[in-house]
């Protein structure tokens, strides 16, 4: 059955939270408490999912040239719609045939689905999701999903929201097509990051059994199982979770020994922790900013005030119009024109035109050194001190 991106729900035990209800099940209960908020970049990846589907039946030819005019007219009246979403999703459209095209290789048979609805229920309570595009080929069902927003790539590999997706494919169908491996891609065309995990579908099932359903079950029965841990940030508990609070209070705490001053080691046990914490503390302000001020919730030995402002023009024209009266030039009053930023002028040529135009004339200077883990990708950077013992080797 395919699916309406604007009537999407969220299911209590949706896949794309599964991450923190599989490591904290107790969060579920909680969450429940609060109300569903829709943010401009939820909005913004409807868009480009309904747009991607629109390109991709042209391209599968499920539509006329003409159909597709008249239907991308429509998208193009949308708030959120740009010459740069056209292209993110036509390139996202471009990888979809190519998997599309792959699968025919192997076989004429191959299967190819639109927004189907997956149905995982029979491991998790309620359990359902969307699946962007399905490709069915060969004993091989592989679910294929955008994501378009352009914070961090995501790995598709033990991802349990693309899991738990497979599973719904899987168990649609295996009746029909014989399912024996199953593969799961993430694709993310602003960030250029494509990300695929392939496993059987007998461990796909095992998991199933062993990790999601005794999870689920006792997460939808109102566990009393909380877990901190990186998935906090994205609970809507967050701010007012006594277990995250307490985790975060037992991070902040340190045995400080003598000496007075401390310790390389105990300065980068301090970063390792400092950026959870920071997280912690900035969700526990804007909520309490929130309630205070928009729902009267008092805070002891705090109050709401007035932030710091600049001045600003009344009205701009009427202003300009004031000063030449009074025979100031127009070079004088106005700003020189300025050339527009890298991403609005993005957003205005689309990315191909802006590639192919103004590639060499983009250059991207080093960034400020910045503290990261040793996991890190990024190589060290030399320190300065480094730099110049080289220096002086090389004298
Ligand atoms: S904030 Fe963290 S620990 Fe608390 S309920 Fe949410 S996921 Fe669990």
């Amino acid at each position: 059955m395919s699916q309406n991106h604007s009537e999407r729900s969220h299911a209590k035990l949706s896949a794309s939270g599964s991450s923190r209800w599989l490591a904290c099940p107790g969060s579920v209960a909680l969450e429940s408490e609060y109300p569903d908020v829709t943010t401009s970049f939820a909005e913004e990846g409807t868009a480009a999912h309904e747009l991607s589907e629109l390109i991709l039946q042209h391209k599968l030819g499920d539509l006329t040239k003409r159909q597709f005019s008249g239907r991308l007219k429509k998208h193009k009246a949308g708030e959120y719609y740009s010459q740069e979403m056209y292209d993110h999703c036509d390139n996202y459209t471009d990888l979809v045939i190519e998997r599309v095209n792959e699968a025919k290789a192997k076989t004429q048979d191959a299967q190819v689905l639109l927004e189907q609805r997956l149905d995982f229920s029979q491991w998790v309570p309620d359990g359902f999701g969307t699946g962007d595009v399905l490709v069915i080929a060969d004993g091989v069902i592989e679910v294929i999903d955008l994501k378009y927003g352009k914070g961090v790539p995501i790995s598709a590999e033990n991802n349990s929201q693309m899991r738990l997706y497979g599973l719904g494919a899987y168990n649609e169908y295996d009746m029909l097509y014989d399912i024996e491996t199953v593969r799961m891609t993430i694709i993310q065309p602003r960030l250029d990051s494509v990300s695929t995990e392939e496993i059987s579908a007998d461990e796909l099932l095992k998991w199933a059994g062993d990790v999601v359903k005794p999870t689920a079950e006792d997460a939808a029965q109102g566990s009393d199982v909380f877990e901190a841990g990186e998935h906090c940030r994205f609970c809507k508990a967050r701010a007012e979770c006594r277990v995250r609070a307490e985790a975060n209070l037992e991070l902040a705490r340190h045995e400080f020994k003598e000496p007075a001053l401390l310790s390389p080691e105990e300065v980068a046990d301090i970063l390792a922790k400092a950026a959870e914490l920071k997280s912690w503390v900035d969700d526990v302000e804007s909520h309490a900013l929130d309630q205070a001020h928009n729902y009267g919730v008092t805070y002891p030995g705090w109050k709401v005030v007035e932030g710091r402002s600049n001045r600003i023009y009344s009205d701009k024209d009427v202003v300009a119009d004031l000063l030449i009266l009074e025979g100031y030039s127009e070079e004088e009053i106005h700003k020189p024109a300025e050339l527009k930023g890298i991403t609005d002028m993005q957003k205005v040529l689309g990315k191909k035109q802006f590639d192919s135009i103004l590639k060499d004339h983009i250059i991207k200077p080093p960034g400020k050194p910045k503290l990261a883990p040793e996991s890190d990708k990024r190589p060290a950077l030399s320190s300065a001190a480094s730099a110049a013992e080289d220096f002086k080797d090389g004298e």
